[in-house]
């Protein structure tokens, strides 16, 4: 199957078909920006490149880039507690038909193996990712198995208090056509990473040398995350459009076109 590149029509239809609502007490549940996953009532809402891995990422670049250590057992540790407990800790893997299930690998991993550097991180990093993966898998954590290509159309970068999910039907002069996008989920993100900044001073995971303060490592958070998103995406799907979504609470939503990827 092809891509289905989406127009500034097509957004309008594919965000009012796929908009939903999130229960509050599962905003800060993860899943990747990928859009392999399939609708379902219960799709976990915080849409972030690597869902809860992504987050380790991070936590870890933000740590190289700016110049603060950090202790990545007891970031680690911060993250588990803010997400609800390692039961709740999301990511995904890949499945092609023709190789195995690549072990962490979903794209955004994948690309952050293939070239640290670019993601602000180090071997070292890695290799601690993987560790701790292998063990938060036998601890339950949550894994999904996605599979097939990837056919994004587009980025969406969603703003508000609701869910959107990645697959969807356009309507065309040919009839129905099958379109996914890439999303991000801009609010709930944020929030998880008020809470997640507080909880990584109080957990003492991050050093400070020069007196910054939990306002300062929210930046640096906020900051690692839109270069993430944007390096794999770049990766993965060079030349997508970018679509600001914006939710009003009652559900309405307007679109701002936002370039290419
Ligand atoms: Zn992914």
């Amino acid at each position: 199957m092809n891509r289905s590149i989406l127009s500034l029509t097509d957004v309008q239809k594919f965000v009012t078909d796929n908009q939903y609502e999130v229960n509050r007490k599962e905003k800060f549940f993860s899943r990747c920006i990928d859009g392999r996953y399939k609708n379902d009532n219960d799709l976990a809402p915080q849409a972030f490149p690597g869902g809860d891995l992504g987050e380790l990422a991070m936590i870890l670049a933000a740590g190289n880039s700016y110049g603060f250590s950090v202790d990545p057992q007891k970031a680690l540790s911060a993250l588990i507690k803010v997400v609800g407990g390692v039961k709740e800790f999301r990511f995904h893997t890949d499945h092609h038909a023709d190789e195995k299930a690549i072990a962490g690998g979903c794209g955004h991993f994948k690309q952050i193996n293939l070239d640290p550097k670019a993601f602000h991180l180090e071997e070292k990093d890695v290799d601690f990712m993987k560790k701790e993966l292998a063990k938060i898998k036998k601890q339950g954590g949550q894994e999904i198995v996605l599979e097939g290509d990837h056919l994004e159309g587009a980025v969406l970068l969603v703003n508000g208090n609701w869910g959107v999910f990645n697959q969807g039907n356009l309507d065309t002069e040919m009839g129905q056509r099958f379109a996914e996008a890439f999303v991000y989920q801009q609010t709930f993100t944020n929030e998880k990473h008020r809470i997640l900044a507080k909880e990584l001073i109080k957990s003492k995971a991050i050093g400070f040398s020069h007196g910054e303060d939990e306002e300062y490592l929210y930046e640096a958070l906020s900051d690692i995350s839109e270069q993430h998103l944007m390096e794999t995406a770049k990766r993965l799907a060079k030349g997508l459009p970018i679509y600001g979504i914006v939710f009003a609470d009652n559900g309405s939503f307007q679109i701002k076109e936002q370039g290419n990827v």
